[in-house]
């Protein structure tokens, strides 16, 4: 995997980072924090470009899933579920 040494950053925190990840180091927990922490964020994005496009090329992955629900009637009570039936509603279920 050849990535780029020319990429530049805004956030300067972000450079030995990007040395880590061209040299094929595994990032720490804290480097974890420090990507997230960083407010460059097209930095950040063209860090995740370079690494996607030497991985697989021009070619883009899609997943797609698929579930059958044998009924729309819920015991739980999800606050940003608009497919569930209460039992109260029963009638209304299918
Ligand atoms: S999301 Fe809706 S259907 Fe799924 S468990 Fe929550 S309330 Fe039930």
């Amino acid at each position: 995997m050849a990535l780029s040494s020319d990429l530049t950053f805004r956030d300067p925190l972000l450079i030995p980072l990007w040395d880590k990840v061209r040299s094929g180091e595994r990032l720490t927990k804290e480097d974890g924090h420090a990507l997230y922490a960083s407010d460059d964020l097209i930095g950040l994005g063209r860090m995740a470009n370079e690494v996607a496009r030497a991985k697989s090329g021009d070619s883009v992955y899609f997943v797609l899933n698929r579930k059958l629900e044998p009924t729309n009637i819920c015991v739980l009570s999800c606050k940003f579920c608009d497919f569930a039936v209460r039992a109260r509603y029963q009638p209304y279920a299918d």
